[in-house]
């Protein structure tokens, strides 16, 4: 089923999001991880990839999107990148999704890496978006927004301008890059909204579980951290056991309020972790229902 459609079925769509392994050796641990996720009922299941456009090495996007599809008959989302690759490579992905049965794709630019070659054949998603709508008219199209900008952004507003260009090309649902303090979401839908863009939005949370993630994953996502989310990381940094479940009620009580606030659907950063998803939707499964 196309995602867009999910939305017009259910309050909050609820989505998990996992990433393929580096080495195949790791494939069949994810196998048995997505097996575990499956009696959660995830709406859809989305897969990265590199910014090459494909796997991140040994286990490809497609193949893990095929076997959301094909094996565990639930709807994969796969992703798919054009900073790292041709126009040629963009379209044997396609024609590669297209042949597993893949039907929704995730449009993304790519990060920039000096240290590795970019091409010009897309500059944005958007253009992506609008090549994928006029040659491979099947597919239904998500892309990424920013509720805190994008990086290179020069403020919120010109992104969100530039994610205007996103739904004229064909996109028809955004996932939110993720954000521990909601007011940043509720900011930025207030802000899309009075621009025109009526598109349906997950609010993508990431759980941090791990002392490994903090200074990676904050790093990276250049999300700003509230006070209370900081003295939570400070308190159980040096305690393993006491961050896992603190980080995972840190995210159910930005998940609750999301839902009740009348977000259009969730989507977890699931980190190739069973445990966490199941954690995390048993903390918002009362919700998800009604
Ligand atoms: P764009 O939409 O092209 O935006 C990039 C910048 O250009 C923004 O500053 C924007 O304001 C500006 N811009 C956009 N359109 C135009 C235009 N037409 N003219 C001028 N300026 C414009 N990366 C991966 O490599 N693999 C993944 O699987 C992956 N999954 C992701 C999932 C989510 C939910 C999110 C939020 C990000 C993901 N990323 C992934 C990261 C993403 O590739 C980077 O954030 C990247 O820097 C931007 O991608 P984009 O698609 O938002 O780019």
């Amino acid at each position: 089923m196309y995602i867009r459609r999910m939305f017009a079925q259910k309050p909050c769509v609820f989505s998990l999001e996992f990433f393929p392994p580096k080495q195949e050796l790791n494939w069949p641990k994810l196998q048995t991880t997505l097996q575990q996720v499956k009696g959660l009922q995830p709406d859809f299941v989305s897969i990265t990839c590199s910014a090459g456009g494909s796997g991140t090495g040994g286990v490809s996007t497609c193949q893990v999107a095929s076997y959301v599809k094909n094996q565990l008959d639930l709807e994969p989302l796969a992703h798919l990148t054009c900073i790292g690759t041709d126009r040629r490579g963009v379209e044997e992905n396609l024609d590669r999704l297209f042949a597993a049965g893949v039907r929704n794709l995730m449009l993304l630019r790519g990060d920039r890496n000096p240290a590795v070659a970019q091409f010009r054949d897309f500059e944005h998603a958007s253009d992506l978006a609008r090549f994928v709508r006029g040659h491979y008219g099947a597919f239904g199209l998500s892309g990424a927004c920013y509720p805190e900008k994008h990086p290179e952004a020069e403020s919120l507003c010109a992104d969100v301008d530039k994610l205007k260009i996103k739904q004229e090309q064909g996109v028809t649902h955004l996932i939110t890059q993720m954000f521990f303090d909601n007011l940043y979401f509720y900011r930025f839908m207030n802000l899309i909204r009075k621009q025109g863009i009526d598109l349906p939005v997950s609010a993508g949370i990431m759980p941090i579980v791990r002392r490994s993630q903090i200074d990676r994953t904050l790093a990276l996502s250049d999300a700003k951290v509230p006070e209370a989310f900081h003295r939570l990381l400070v308190r159980w940094q040096d305690d393993e056991a006491g961050l896992y479940s603190a980080g995972i009620d840190y995210a159910i009580g930005q998940l609750r309020d999301l839902i009740e606030a009348g977000a259009d659907g969730v989507h977890i950063y699931a980190m190739n972790n069973a445990d966490v998803a199941q954690r995390i939707h048993r903390g918002i499964a009362d919700l998800l229902l009604s």
